[in-house]
């Protein structure tokens, strides 16, 4: 316990709990897409040697072809590119007023620039995503893709270690 500055573990706990429900109550979900991987096409027996598909059904596929014809699925290709993405709830800050961290005072934000507050826990996915996309539930109709700009922080000196905080620029 220190001199000047009391946190007890009371303070600490309604701290967390304040924290916790901005993001729990506040949060917009976004969606994280992490790098495409290739996969075999699951409807064509994959040749190992010519690294392609060997124009072969296999049984039990999901598109029916004729042998030697090409698979309709991988059209050929024996792969195809899949996209992973998983959701989690940040809360979104749009005004560099507001932002939880300020960037130096004399240094502009760049446009489209937004801050996300998380759980720790989740930040791992966020450094692994390529992409972001706020508010996953509107993504048809507004699609608003954001990469990660610098490195993630924790600002926290009450909930040390439960928060993280990170910079987003507009991709498009
Ligand atoms: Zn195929």
């Amino acid at each position: 316990m220190g001199t000047f500055i009391v946190t007890d573990d009371d303070i600490r706990a309604d701290f967390q709990a304040a924290g916790d429900d901005l993001i729990n109550e506040w949060g917009k979900v976004c969606r994280l897409y992490y790098p495409p991987r290739q996969v075999q096409c699951p409807n064509c027996v994959y040749d190992p040697i010519g690294k392609k598909s060997s124009n072969h059904w296999l049984d039990g596929g999901p598109s029916f072809f004729p042998l030697g014809s090409m698979c309709p699925m991988c059209e050929g290709a024996g792969t195809h590119s899949e996209q992973a993405t998983e959701d989690v709830k940040l809360l979104c800050v749009w005004s560099p007023k507001d932002f939880f961290v300020p960037g130096p005072r004399n240094i502009v934000v760049p446009e489209g620039r937004i801050q996300t507050k998380g759980f720790m826990t989740d930040l791992p996915k966020v450094l692994q995503c390529t992409e972001m996309v706020v508010q996953a539930n509107l993504e048809q109709m507004l699609r608003a893709r954001f990469r990660r700009a610098g490195e993630p922080v924790d600002p926290s000196s009450i909930c040390q270690g439960r928060y993280f905080v990170t910079n987003w620029d507009r991709a498009g």
